[in-house]
C-alpha cells in the first residue's frame, strides 16, 4: 500500500527551487517516489491519495540544539534540582511533542540529566507515543569550568544535574563507556564555561590532550561528539580535535576555520538563544538587572561577523535554539534559527532550510537517512501554506504547518496547555528587587520619611 501526496509545490531539499505538479509516494516509512505526478505510478486499489495540492510541501525540520530535560527553566536551579527525574522525562516527551507541532520531525536534546532524552527517543522509537525524531545525549562531561557545573565547590554537580563532573582523564573515558553503554547517540563536553582570563578571554575547560581523548573514545564506541564551546581556545581545541558539532564559536578566527576544514566539524550557532534573550528580557528581569543585555547584544554582533566568514570558508551550519528555556520555550521559536540565518549570516532562503534539513540531518542518528525528499529517504515531512523560499518567517507561524509526516505517519499532537508555574517555575526566588526605604520611596510604595533635622 502507498500513499500519494500530490503537491501544490515540491521542495525536495536537493535544490535551490521548489517544482509544481510534483507527488511524493510513501510505503512502510519511505519515499519510494518523488517527481513529477504525470510520471508517477498509478494509485492502485488500497493506495491513498492526500491532496496537498494548494500548499508547500517540503523535508521536516530538524532543531539540533533542544534540550528536552529543561523544561522551559528560568534558572539552572529549575533544570537540576527542584524535579525528580521521572516527571522530567514525562514532560520532555511532552515538550518534544511541542516541537513536531511546530514541524519540527528531528530534534537533538545535547545533554540532559540522567537518560531523560534517551528515554523519550525509545518511547517514541517503540511506538509508545508520538514524537519527534530524538538523537540523545547523556549528561554533558564537564570540569570546574561554570558550564553545568553552577554551584559553588562545596556544593559540587548534584546527581540530577545536567552536568558530570570528570576530574581525570579516566573519569571522562569511564563516563563516555557508561553513556555508551545506556544507548546515547553522542557525548555532549562543556568544553567551555564562564571562567575567563584577566584579559577577558575565555578559558577551555579541558586540555588538548584531554579533550583529543575524549572524542578518541567516543568515536571509538561508535559515537558523535558535541560541545560547547563560545571561546576561542575552546573552538579552536575543538576543531583540532575533530569534533563533529561546536555549538556557538562565537569568537572564532581564521585558525579555527582552518583546523575545521581539516577535521570537518561543523558550527551549530544557536543564535536564536542571545537574540531572544536581548529582544525579550524586561527591565524588571534578574538577566537584565544584572547588566547581561547589552553584553549579550555586544557578543551577537561579534559572532555574527566571525560566523559569515566561517559560512563563506563553506563551514557546514546547522539549525539549533537552545529550546527548553522560558526565553526559547519549546515548539516556539525553532525556525527563529532560520531566519536568523538569512538576516545576519547572509544565507540565501534555500541555503537556510537545506541547512534545517539536509545540513543539519548530517549530525542527528541515521542522518544519512533523513533530510531530503528523494527515494529511498526516510518520510519525513511537511506541508506549509505559503512558500518559505520566498519568507522563511512564515515557518514560525503554527498556523502555516498545516501537516506533519515523520516516517508517512501524519502526526495528530493535541493543542494542550499547561500549568506553567507548575510544571517549571519552582526555584525559591521571590523577588526581583531590593526593597531598601530610599527604592520604596523611589517606587512610590511608601511617602518619603521627613529628615532628623525636621523631626526634631
Ligand atoms: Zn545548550
Amino acid at each position: 500500500m502507498t500513499t500519494f501526496i500530490r503537491c501544490g509545490s515540491l521542495f525536495t531539499g536537493r535544490e535551490d527551487a521548489a517544482r509544481g505538479g510534483q507527488t511524493l509516494g510513501v510505503q512502510d516509512g519511505r519515499i519510494t517516489y518523488a517527481g513529477p505526478t504525470g510520471e508517477a505510478p498509478a494509485a492502485g486499489r488500497g493506495d491513498t491519495v492526500l491532496d496537498y495540492g494548494d500548499l508547500f510541501v517540503m523535508p521536516g525540520l530538524h532543531d539540533v540544539h533542544t534540550h528536552l530535560a529543561y523544561g522551559n527553566a528560568k534558572t539552572e536551579e529549575d533544570i537540576d534540582l527542584y524535579q525528580p527525574m521521572e516527571f522530567r522525562a514525562i514532560r520532555g516527551l511532552f515538550f518534544a511533542q511541542k516541537c513536531v507541532a511546530a514541524g519540527y520531525t528531528s530534534i537533538c536534546s545535547p545533554g540532559d540529566a540522567g537518560q531523560i532524552s534517551l528515554s523519550v527517543r525509545n518511547s517514541i522509537n517503540y511506538g509508545l507515543f508520538e514524537g519527534p525524531r530524538v538523537t540523545a545525549a547523556g549528561r554533558y562531561l564537564t570540569t570546574r569550568q561554570g558550564l553545568t557545573d553552577w554551584y559553588p565547590t562545596w556544593i559540587g554537580v548534584p546527581d540530577t544535574s545536567i552536568g558530570r563532573l570528570v576530574t581525570s582523564r579516566d573519569e571522562s573515558i569511564e563516563e563516555i563507556r557508561v553513556q555508551a553503554k545506556n544507548g546515547v547517540d553522542c557525548i555532549k563536553v562543556a568544553l567551555d564555561g564562564v571562567q575567563r582570563r584577566p584579559n577577558g578571554e575565555f578559558i577551555a575547560a579541558f586540555t588538548q590532550e584531554e579533550i583529543d581523548d575524549i572524542v578518541t573514545e567516543s568515536h571509538r564506541q561508535g559515537r558523535k561528539v558535541v560541545v560547547h564551546a563560545r571561546g576561542r581556545e575552546a573552538t579552536l581545541y575543538a576543531a583540532r580535535a575533530g569534533v563533529d558539532l561546536i555549538f556557538h564559536a562565537y569568537y572564532l578566527d581564521d585558525e579555527c576555520i582552518d583546523a575545521m576544514l581539516e577535521s570537518g566539524s561543523a558550527i551549530g550557532p544557536t543564535l536564536t538563544f542571545p537574540r531572544n534573550i536581548v529582544d525579550f528580557t524586561r527591565p524588571s528581569e534578574p538577566a537584565y538587572l544584572k547588566g547581561r543585555i547589552a553584553d549579550v547584544q555586544r557578543e551577537y554582533e561579534i559572532a555574527c561577523e566571525n560566523l559569515r566568514k566561517a559560512k563563506k570558508a563553506g563551514i557546514p551550519m546547522m539549525t539549533g535554539t537552545d529550546s527548553g528555556f522560558a526565553v526559547t520555550p519549546y515548539g516556539e521559536w525553532h525556525a527563529r534559527e532560520i531566519e536568523i540565518f538569512v538576516n545576519d549570516l547572509g544565507f540565501t532562503p534555500a541555503e537556510a532550510l537545506r541547512a534545517a534539513t539536509l545540513v543539519t540531518a548530517g549530525f542527528m542518528a541515521r542522518g544519512e537517512t533523513l533530510g531530503v525528499l528523494e527515494a529511498g529517504r526516510a518520510a519525513d515531512f511537511i506541508a506549509v501554506a505559503g512558500s518559505p523560499l520566498e519568507d522563511v518567517s512564515i515557518l514560525q507561524d503554527r498556523s502555516r504547518i498545516r501537516h506533519v509526516h515523520i516516517a508517512g505517519k501524519r502526526m495528530a499532537i493535541p493543542e494542550r496547555s499547561y500549568d506553567t508555574y507548575k510544571v517549571t517555575d519552582i526555584a525559591w526566588t521571590n523577588w526581583n528587587d531590593l526593597y531598601t526605604q530610599e527604592r520604596v520611596t523611589e517606587l512610590g510604595i511608601l511617602p518619603a520619611r521627613k529628615t532628623a533635622e525636621h523631626a526634631s
